[in-house]
C-alpha cells in the first residue's frame, strides 16, 4: 500500500511536468477546446475535494409530446387498431422505408422479434450456424435458437466494439447459414468486409440496427447493405413506442415472407393456408401510431448524437490512457451510448477507481455494458434453453460447446469498457466538459 502511494507521487511530479509542457504547447494552439481542457487538467481531482469538471447541465426535454398526441388522437377515430390495413401501420411503415429504403417491411412487437422473423423467413433452421457478436443484446440470437439454429460468436475490434471480419472468416464451417452484424452503440459495422465475406460463402446477412436508427454506412442509410434490416423501438432506443420492432428487406427470395413470420404464419395477402409454423409478433395500431410520429423526430436526434458523440472522441484523443470509440470517419454513428476503454497498463489505478473519479467530476459514467460475453452466461453454458436442455445438441446436430467458447478483445471490452449516455438534449459545452473530466481523470492516474 505505501509502495503504491509512492509510486503514486513519483507520477503525480511526472504529471505536473507533463501537464505544464501541454500548457505551453497549449500557448500556440488556437484551439480553444485543448486550452481550457488543460486548465481542468491542472485542477486537483473532484473525488479529492477540488472543483467539478463538469458544471453545467446534461440537459432535459421530452422524447415524445404534441406529435404523437395528433397521431394517437387520429388513431382513436378508427374503427379498427388492428395491423392490418391499419392507417397507423402503413404510415409507420412508409417513414420507415424512407429512413430505410428497403421494399418488403413488416411491423413487429419487438427488435428481438425483428431478428427471429428475420431468421425464420431466410429459412434458417435445425442445427445451422449463424455467426454474431457476443457483446450484444440477448435478443440478437432468442430467434437463432428458437429455430433450432446455433449461435457461434467471433471476436470483436478492440474499439469499434463491433465484429471483427478477419475472425468471422475463421468461425466459418459447413454449417454456417448466415451472420448477424450487430452495430453495437450506434457504431456502424464494416458491412464491406461483411458483405464479401457472406457473399463469398453464400450466408444471409443480417444486420441488428436496435442501437442504430439513423445510421449511416459510407452515406448509405444502414440496414440496407445487408439482407435484413432489424430494428428495436424498445424504450431505451433512439426512438421508441415503449416497446416494438421493424424488420425489412429487399429481397424477392424472402421478402415475401416477413409478413408471415410476425404474424402466426397467415399469409393476408394471398389469404393461403398455414404454410409455414410461426408465433405471434404483431404490433397494433397504437403502438404504430406512437412509433410514426417518433420517426419525424428521427433525423434530429441522429444529426445530433452523431454530432456529440464524434466531438467527445475529438476531445478525448491522444489522452493517455484512453481509447476512444473508434468510428470510421465516412461512417455516421448515433451513439445510443458512448463507450471507451481504459488503457489499464498506462493507468495507475482500476475501472471502478476511474469510474468513481469520473463520477466526482460530475459525469454519469457506467463501468461496463452487460455483465459477460453471452456465452459466458448460464443458460449457454449449461446448454439449457429448452426446459433445461438443448435438442440441437442431444440429437449430436452441432459440435458447438459454449464452455469452449472464447472471445478474448469481447472479454478484454467488457472489463475495461466505460459508457456515457449521449442525448439529443445535450450541449456542446456540456460534451466539452465531460471530455474535460476524462483527460483530467486520465492525466492523474496516468502511469
Ligand atoms: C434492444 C436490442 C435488441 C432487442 O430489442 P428488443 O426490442 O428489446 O427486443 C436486440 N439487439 C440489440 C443490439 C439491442 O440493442
Amino acid at each position: 500500500m505505501s509502495q503504491h502511494r509512492a509510486k503514486h507521487s513519483v507520477n503525480r511530479r511526472d504529471f505536473v511536468r507533463q501537464g505544464s509542457s501541454a500548457v505551453a504547447l497549449g500557448m500556440f494552439l488556437s484551439n480553444g477546446i485543448f486550452r481550457s481542457a488543460n486548465a481542468e487538467e491542472s485542477a486537483k481531482l473532484a473525488i479529492e475535494g477540488g472543483p467539478r469538471a463538469v458544471t453545467v447541465g446534461a440537459g432535459s426535454g421530452k422524447r415524445w409530446g404534441e406529435p404523437e398526441l395528433r397521431q394517437l388522437q387520429e388513431m382513436l377515430n378508427q374503427s379498427t387498431l388492428f395491423y392490418w390495413g391499419g392507417p397507423q401501420t402503413a404510415l409507420l411503415k412508409k417513414r420507415f422505408q424512407e429512413v430505410c429504403p428497403v421494399k418488403y417491411v413488416q411491423t413487429c412487437s419487438s427488435g428481438t422479434a425483428a431478428l427471429h422473423i428475420a431468421v425464420a423467413s431466410a429459412g434458417i433452421g435445425l442445427g445451422d450456424e449463424v455467426i454474431t457478436s457476443p457483446i450484444t443484446d440477448i435478443g440478437t440470437v432468442i430467434g437463432v435458437i428458437y429455430q433450432q439454429a446455433v449461435p457461434v460468436f467471433a471476436d470483436l475490434g478492440p474499439a469499434t466494439f463491433n465484429l471483427d471480419p478477419g475472425d468471422v472468416e475463421k468461425r466459418i464451417t459447413p454449417r454456417t447459414r448466415a451472420i448477424i452484424a450487430v452495430h453495437l452503440m450506434g457504431n456502424p459495422c464494416d458491412m464491406e468486409a461483411l458483405r464479401q465475406i457472406a457473399d463469398r460463402h453464400n450466408l444471409v446477412l443480417i444486420e441488428d440496427c436496435c442501437q442504430a436508427w439513423g445510421a449511416k454506412y459510407r452515406g448509405k442509410p444502414i440496414g440496407t447493405i445487408g439482407d435484413f434490416a432489424c430494428f428495436s423501438l424498445q424504450n431505451s432506443k433512439h426512438v421508441t413506442c415503449g416497446d416494438g420492432g421493424v424488420v425489412g428487406t429487399n429481397s424477392d427470395q424472402f421478402g415475401p415472407n416477413i409478413q408471415r413470420f410476425g404474424d402466426k404464419g397467415y399469409d393476408r395477402t394471398r389469404g393461403l393456408g398455414l404454410e409455414v409454423f410461426a408465433t405471434n409478433y404483431r404490433m397494433s395500431e397504437p403502438q404504430a401510431a406512437v412509433a410514426a410520429a417518433q420517426l419525424t423526430r428521427l433525423e434530429g436526434i441522429a444529426e445530433k448524437r452523431s454530432r456529440l458523440g464524434n466531438l467527445l472522441t475529438e476531445i478525448i484523443s491522444g489522452c493517455p490512457g484512453i481509447m476512444p470509440h473508434q468510428v470510421h470517419p465516412e461512417d455516421r454513428a448515433v451513439y445510443w451510448y458512448y463507450m471507451f476503454r481504459l488503457k489499464l497498463n498506462e493507468l495507475r489505478c482500476n475501472r471502478s477507481q476511474f469510474v468513481r473519479a469520473l463520477q466526482a467530476e460530475g459525469v454519469p459514467a457506467i463501468g461496463g455494458y452487460i455483465g459477460k460475453p453471452l456465452y459466458a452466461e448460464p443458460v449457454f453454458q449449461k446448454h439449457a434453453f429448452f426446459a433445461g436442455r438443448w435438442p440441437v445438441k442431444e440429437m449430436g446436430l452441432t459440435k458447438v460447446d459454449y464452455t469452449q467458447h472464447h472471445c478474448p478483445e469481447a472479454e478484454a471490452i467488457l472489463t475495461t469498457c466505460i459508457r456515457l449516455p449521449v442525448t439529443e438534449f445535450m450541449e456542446e459545452e456540456y460534451i466539452r466538459q465531460v471530455g474535460a473530466a476524462i483527460r483530467k481523470v486520465a492525466k492523474y492516474y496516468a502511469a
